[in-house]
């Protein structure tokens, strides 16, 4: 095995997420509806500290797309912060958290936490990709 694959590897057992930064992206997500909602979160390690809500511009319920100026943005500001992008989240307005077969194919390019929100049970699930896709249990 390569040394350099082993590092890439995303070491991640849990998500903290505070009951005020579920409480921003389920706000975001009822926002977008009847769409999907995206947004980038940031924090140190497995803390998510803050979020940059940003606009789904496939405006569809089953896909969401973040557009290039909003992903340079959100880099930036990033940077600026000294806090990087830790995950992503998506909501999925009439299914479960689970990765859909064109999430699993993003989480590749993607390799940080997929955090999902269902506004069926109003239920966040965590997932990184390790082999395959896996879920992480998340934390306040
Ligand atoms: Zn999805």
């Amino acid at each position: 095995m390569d040394g350099r694959n082993c590092k890439r590897r995303i070491d991640l057992q849990k998500i903290i997420l505070s009951e005020s930064i579920k409480k921003i992206l389920m706000n975001h997500a009822e926002n977008e509806n009847p769409n999907e909602s995206c947004a980038l979160l940031y924090g140190n390690g497995k803390i998510v500290s803050e979020v940059f809500l940003t606009k789904n511009i496939e405006e569809s319920p089953v896909n969401f797309t973040i557009s290039n100026e909003q992903l340079i943005e959100g880099y930036k500001i990033a940077e600026e912060k000294k806090l990087p992008v830790i995950g992503i989240f998506h909501s999925h307005p009439n299914s479960e958290a689970y990765p859909s077969s064109t999430d699993k194919k993003f989480m590749h390019s993607n390799p940080v936490v997929w955090i999902i929100y269902s506004g069926v049970n109003k239920n966040f699930k965590a997932y990184v990709l390790e082999s395959d896709v896996v879920e992480i249990s998340i934390q306040d």
